[in-house]
């Protein structure tokens, strides 16, 4: 089978690999698609603490595909999904509805955003403010609008600012101090970091969804610690809780809370994934989540 080998920093090859060799308690699933996601562009643009090269496959971890032996459809959760085939447990298997059958479903991101959004403990009528907004971003937007809360998007691109307005959200000029009940930072950047801090309000919730994983940030501390802020590191490290949000992400499909559809902008075939990353990392107008095609 083909799988995708990220070689060195920005180089990917395509690779004919062994066939996953399933474990007593694995199935295979054939993959027909995994998205691209802005966690993994440090380890594909190079950071002196990885090694390279990664396994086949990796770092793709936002797949679904068909169940080989039941040719039912499903996401699953695998770290390694730039792959035709990967073996993951069933626990690791999420299935889905006839109506999905072959439209995307990158279920560890869209669980991600469910699972980020329930630690933010957002209620109808709060003020929420989502910083940065790309993908994740976007998602949370439409699940805190759909929360009944006023919600505030921040990013710098228009483009981006236009769908977040599309889906409910307000999109003021300035950043406006200390007004938020509750603050998302949803870019992973140093920049959305401070701005998402000063939106809060005294005793609001600061909420990090952004993964900060390329280096150190500085913390305005004084400001975290006058304004008493509630500060949540909203990622899920365990994969059970990580497979539930795909879930609750399919669940919130299926009734229209969320409608990742038109943020799936870009497609690329598996011997592209290089030209995907690259479009990751310079975000062009328009530009909010690439796709993987791979069967
Ligand atoms: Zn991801």
């Amino acid at each position: 089978m083909q799988a995708a080998v990220l070689g060195a920093p920005g180089q990917t090859s395509v690779e004919t690999c062994a066939f996953p060799d399933p474990q007593e308690d694995e199935v295979v699933v054939r993959v027909e698609g995994c998205g691209v996601c802005a966690s993994s562009l440090p380890v594909w643009e190079g950071r002196p603490w990885f090694d390279y090269p990664l396994a086949a496959g990796a770092p793709g971890h936002e797949a679904w595909g068909v169940e080989l032996e039941t040719a039912k459809p499903v996401a699953i959760l695998s770290q390694h999904a730039f792959a035709e085939y990967v073996a993951v447990r069933p626990s690791r298997l999420v299935a889905l509805p006839p109506e999905l059958v072959g439209r995307p479903f990158p279920g560890e991101a869209l669980g991600c955003a469910v699972n980020v959004f329930a630690r933010s403990g957002v209620s109808a009528g709060d003020t929420v403010a989502v910083v940065g907004t790309g993908f994740l971003g976007l998602l949370l937007v439409q699940l805190c609008v759909g929360a009944g809360a006023r919600t505030l998007a921040f990013s710098r691109r228009e483009s981006s600012l236009e769908l977040a307005r599309v889906f409910g959200a307000e999109t003021p000029a300035q950043t406006l101090e200390q007004t938020c009940d509750v603050a998302i930072e949803a870019a992973g950047a140093q920049e959305t970091l401070d701005v998402a801090a000063r939106l809060c309000r005294t005793r609001g919730r600061l909420v990090i969804a952004g993964y900060h994983q390329d280096g150190l940030r500085a913390v305005d501390l004084q400001l975290w610690n006058w304004r008493g802020l509630d500060v949540v590191n909203a990622h899920e490290r365990d994969e059970v809780i990580a497979v539930e949000g795909i879930r609750a992400a399919l669940a919130a499909v299926r009734v229209g809370q969320l409608d990742p559809s038109p943020l799936y902008t870009h497609t690329f075939p598996i011997e592209q994934i290089d030209e995907a990353f690259e479009l990751l990392r310079s975000r062009p107008p328009g530009f909010v989540k690439a796709l993987v095609a791979i069967a």
